[in-house]
């Protein structure tokens, strides 16, 4: 039996501007990633078996071929025959510690976990920029989760460039535990409500992607000023996530006076994360968010942010 376990961090967006469409369905993003370490575990075991099995004990995660996992190991057997019938399959523990369907892209750290992981067990030699444009077909998020750190991203999200490390900040998410948004009603609401404001010709879809690119938040990142990191959170699908669930507008609402270097909702939501500068602080603003709330459903993390994607476990 071979075995590896991989640490499959989440992200938080700095920055979600909506702007246009991108054809079947999609939208044409410009974003900023950045990941914390808030990780799921992911180990993957060679155990003799001829396909793969998903281990988890999150009560809300599928065990079968609709796991991103599983899907992400069934491209790999696809694209990898030969290794694929010289290794055999393997079976896939995710230890949960990233809330589901949390606007963290959980599910798409652990596809990407398992990209690297089979590269590695099966010995591949891929590239990141190989293991990525796989990952693209899995979902948008896949290619971020891979490398990871802090990145611009536009089309779908999956058009990756580096920035900086943001490495001196701190952030307390919170989330209530039986609140779902979908991620699809979010975006087709949004499309509803501010379709006619999207860039249709290509010029201009060049032109906002530009203005994210030569834009502010960028050079925020790029001379590590994480006052001005805080004050330029941005996330278009709050406009229409939080008018239609008041207990996340709310929470967002209860961090905006903790004394927070600034607040924003991650991703199509319902986590609002906020931004502190030392380990201390973020401490003192989930007790205060806490108890201002006072709510048992309501639950907490304090995460830092970090400098990659996947990394091995030790
Ligand atoms: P994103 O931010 O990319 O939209 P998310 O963080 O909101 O994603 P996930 O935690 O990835 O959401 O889960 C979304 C749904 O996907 C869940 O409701 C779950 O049923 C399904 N799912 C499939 N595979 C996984 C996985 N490995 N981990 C978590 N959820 C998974």
């Amino acid at each position: 039996m071979r075995s590896i376990s991989l640490l499959a961090p989440a992200k938080i967006n700095l920055y979600l501007e909506i702007i246009g469409d991108a054809g079947g369905g999609y939208h044409e993003l410009a974003m900023v990633f950045q990941s914390i370490d808030l990780a799921d575990v992911v180990t993957l075991r060679t155990i003799g078996i001829d396909d793969f099995r998903i281990r988890c004990d999150a009560k809300e995660v599928p065990l079968d071929n609709t796991n991103l996992a599983y899907k992400a190991a069934a491209l790999m057997a696809k694209q990898f025959p030969n290794a694929f019938a010289q290794y055999g399959g393997a079976e896939i523990t995710i230890e949960k510690h990233i809330p589901v369907a949390a606007g963290l892209a959980g599910g798409s750290a652990n596809a990407a976990a398992v990209l690297v992981g089979l590269d590695m067990l099966w010995q591949l030699g891929q590239t990141v920029p190989e293991l990525q444009q796989l990952g693209a077909r899995l979902g948008a998020d896949v290619p971020f989760c891979i490398s990871g750190g802090t990145a611009l991203g536009t089309g779908r999200g999956d058009e990756l460039e580096p920035l900086p490390d943001v490495d001196n900040l701190y952030v307390v998410l919170a989330k209530y535990r039986n609140l779902q948004v979908s991620t699809a009603w979010a975006y087709q609401t949004y499309r509803q409500q501010f379709g006619k404001t999207y860039a249709a010709a290509p010029e201009q879809l060049q032109q906002r992607r530009q203005r994210l690119h030569s834009g502010p938040m960028v050079g925020a990142i790029a001379r590590k000023d994480s006052h001005k990191i805080a004050q330029l959170l941005h996330n278009d699908l709050e406009k229409v996530v939080l008018p239609a669930h008041p207990p996340v507008a709310r929470l967002r609402a209860a961090f905006a006076t903790a004394g927070v270097l600034g607040t924003m909702m991650s991703g199509s939501g319902p986590t609002v994360f906020a931004l502190t500068p030392d380990l201390s602080s973020a401490e003192r603003v989930r007790q205060q968010v806490q108890n201002a709330l006072n709510d048992p459903d309501l639950d907490f993390w304090v995460a830092k942010c970090l400098p990659n994607g996947i990394q091995l476990s030790r």
